[in-house]
């Protein structure tokens, strides 16, 4: 049979190693071009000088208006479940918007002061809503605040 002198030619060894070689290839290219596209990003974000620190800041302004508006919507003068989370959420929001660097960034202190105002309005606010004495009465779903 012809056929199978041809697969005498056939060196499967060989074979391999030009497979292996060529895939060494292309994965170099591969890891090559995904460094150069790390370099890429790594560069846009330093240049943008701290955007993700703005955008930080404008989702926390959101979130701090969100609490606003249910406290807002919020009824009742007795210590509830609703006021301590509300409460809660204020005191997290003031302490993310603390621990932030800010270093250099006086656009970004003016935003984190404005928040931290309006985060203040707002227990304030919460504060008024329920009893003056901030004490609980017996009527309070929380005894301990
Ligand atoms: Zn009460």
């Amino acid at each position: 049979m012809e056929s199978v002198g041809q697969y005498t030619i056939y060196d499967p060894e060989q074979r391999m190693k030009i497979i292996r070689k060529n895939l060494e290839k292309e994965l170099n290219q591969v890891s090559k071009q995904r460094q150069e596209d790390d370099n890429k990003i790594s560069q846009h974000n330093s240049v943008g000088g701290g955007d993700s620190t703005m955008q930080y800041v404008e989702e926390m302004k959101e979130k701090a208006k969100a609490l606003e508006r249910e406290v807002e919507n919020f009824t009742g003068e007795h210590f509830t479940p609703v006021y301590r989370s509300l409460f809660h959420q204020a005191e997290q929001y003031q302490l993310k918007l603390d621990e932030m660097d800010i270093t250099g960034r006086e656009d970004i202190r003016r935003q984190r002061k404005g928040i931290l105002d309006m985060l203040n309005e707002v227990t304030e606010k919460l504060n008024k809503k329920t009893h003056a004495d901030g004490k609980p009465c017996p009527d309070c779903e929380l005894q301990k605040i």
